[in-house]
């Protein structure tokens, strides 16, 4: 689950980090309060205007400025909401702001220059460990860091058993070349942003850029936080900040009904059971000259009310031009998927797409019958290249 700029700073300053502070608003004139109450506690003069939507990539889109008196701060927090914000992150049509962060302006002069960090917590799958990943080069697309001057990316991997030591923590700032306050306040900075992505279960945290002020301190000026979704129910704190504007809608239904259903750009539709098998599926589907429109697992139970819950799911996508059902029968019979199907099929009257159905498993031969004497507009297969066959013949 991924959170917001905001909701993620929330987090680290619970655990102690240092974050440039912020106040949210949904419309001009909650964004002058906000800064009014910001200049007030903070004693800043400026304040930036930062749009709250899931996508990175902000600031070049223009969905970050900066507002140097209560009139730009008003000006620029009106124009920012309830636009259509489009960054390298996001589709062509963007994304719908619907409010922003007022934050105290930290990038201010002072005895030294200001300068931009890259730091990240996540999981390496490959060793199984957590690392952190950290680069001078931070502020910009850590992306084209990683192609063009990887050897300016840094990673710290962390022994579960141990944590995070001390050393390991003063190496990051020594690498990141500070020296002084800054360096002890790195340490700091490093500890308890591992801390608090341990502790919120989160599979990842992306600090860009973390600001050394010109005053030598360290904080988080942006926070990308993800939390594992499958630590939700015991994270309830977190599970609240969830934003379902910001998420699929077809996801969304479908999760509620208790499908795991990811959308794709495809124009075939397909209801799997299982997941190794939804995979297998839609590399028949490329095989057969089409795209998966999607992946849908419907799991164990495949009765009529879950099939056709999965039809009517399926073909909220309007690119879908066929739907191939490939269930394999065995704890679930393939006679009561068929008739599943066939009444799922009934209730929901006209299905203006072509239905291929594949059912392998025990009751496989009464299931084809089934579906061959429903007299609907759907065809059985029973071998997998039968149906990629049958596929690719109604895509023609
Ligand atoms: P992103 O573009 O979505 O990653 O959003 P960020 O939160 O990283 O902000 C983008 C950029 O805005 C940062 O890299 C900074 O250069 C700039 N910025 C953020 N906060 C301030 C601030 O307080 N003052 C000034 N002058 N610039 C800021
Ligand atoms: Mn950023």
């Amino acid at each position: 689950m991924n959170l917001h700029e905001y909701q993620g700073k929330e987090i680290l300053a619970s655990f102690g980090v240092r974050i440039q502070r912020g106040i949210v608003a949904h419309n001009a004139q909650e964004a002058v309060a906000a800064a009014k109450q910001l200049t007030e506690e903070t004693g800043t003069g400026w304040h930036v205007i930062k749009a709250q939507v899931h996508a990175g990539g902000r600031g070049k889109g223009g969905g970050v400025k900066l507002a140097k008196n209560l009139n730009e701060v008003e000006e620029i927090a009106g124009s920012i909401i309830g636009m259509n914000l489009v960054t390298p992150q996001t589709s062509a049509e963007g994304k719908k702001v619907h409010q922003v962060l007022v934050a105290e302006d930290v990038y201010y002069p002072g005895e030294s220059e200001t300068s931009e960090f890259y730091v990240s917590v996540l999981l390496n799958r490959a060793t199984g460990r957590n690392m952190i990943m950290y680069s001078t080069e931070g502020g910009m697309d850590i992306e084209e860091v990683a192609e063009k001057t990887p050897h300016l990316i840094y990673t710290e991997e962390i022994d579960p058993s141990t944590g995070l030591l001390a050393f390991q923590a003063r190496k990051i700032a020594f690498n990141l070349g500070l020296s002084g306050l800054a360096f002890k306040e790195m340490t700091k900075f490093v500890a308890s942003l591992y801390k608090a992505y341990v502790e919120s279960d989160s599979s990842m945290f992306e600090i860009n850029p973390v600001l050394k002020t010109s005053d030598n301190k360290i904080m988080a000026v942006d926070a990308k936080v993800s939390i594992d979704d499958n630590a939700l129910y015991r994270r309830k704190q977190y599970a609240e900040m969830r934003d379902l504007r910001e998420e699929n809608p077809i996801e969304v239904e479908a999760g509620a009904l208790g499908l795991n259903y990811v959308d794709l750009d495809g124009n075939v539709g397909c209801m799997v059971n299982g997941a190794g098998l939804a995979m297998a599926t839609m590399d028949l589907i490329k095989q057969a000259g089409g795209e998966p429109a999607n992946f849908l697992d419907v799991g164990g139970t495949a009765d009529a009310a879950r099939v056709e819950a999965a039809f009517k799911i399926i073909l909220k996508d309007p690119a879908v031009k066929a739907i191939l059902i490939n269930i394999f029968g065995g704890i679930v019979r393939c006679d009561r998927v068929a008739q599943g199907v066939i009444d799922a099929y009934k209730n929901m009257g006209t299905i203006n797409v072509p239905i291929i159905v594949r059912l392998q498993g025990t009751n496989a031969d009464i299931a084809k019958e089934l579906i061959d004497n429903s007299g609907l507009d759907v065809q059985s297969a029973v071998e997998f290249q039968e149906a990629a066959d049958k596929v690719k013949a109604v895509l023609a």
